[in-house]
């Protein structure tokens, strides 16, 4: 799974810093570990041949093991907390009762309230990473 990071260039609403998305994707072979070859031999006359990895069938990936490779889960915001430190919102759909407005959130734990929290981080994280990448390209920009 990647994480991509849209920033809130514009400000609006004001305290989004960005928007980010989940990307899905199979996951990498363990055997070959993403290469989609194997070293056949080590010692011999074969020595150092490579072979297409059987494990992966060459693809580098375990293809068909994540039903949700190819898709992406969107409508997660990074926003700033008026306290200070920031905060992730989660896909929701918005309804209103007599008016009011609600959310629902679309990404629910199934039992265990902590299975967000790696979501979470990992999204703070990724957003932190995007920060110090456009602050380095702004740096060598100046
Ligand atoms: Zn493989």
């Amino acid at each position: 799974m990647q994480i991509k990071i849209i920033p809130n260039d514009r400000n609006n609403p004001p305290g989004k810093l960005a928007d980010a998305e989940l990307h899905f994707a199979d996951p990498i072979c363990p055997a070959c570990n993403g290469d989609r070859e194997l070293t056949i031999a080590e010692t011999g006359p074969l020595a150092g041949a490579v072979g297409k990895c059987a494990t992966c069938d060459g693809h580098g990936v375990l293809v068909g093991a994540n039903a949700l490779a190819g898709l992406k889960l969107i409508g997660f915001g990074v926003w700033e907390r008026r306290t200070g430190g920031r905060n992730v919102t989660f896909p929701a759909r918005q309804y209103s009762v007599n008016g009011e407005r609600r959310s629902f959130a679309l990404l629910r734990p199934i039992i265990d309230t902590t299975a967000q929290d790696r979501v979470r981080d990992l999204i703070l994280e990724a957003f932190a990473e995007y920060e110090e990448q456009e602050t380095s390209r702004d740096a060598v920009r100046a």
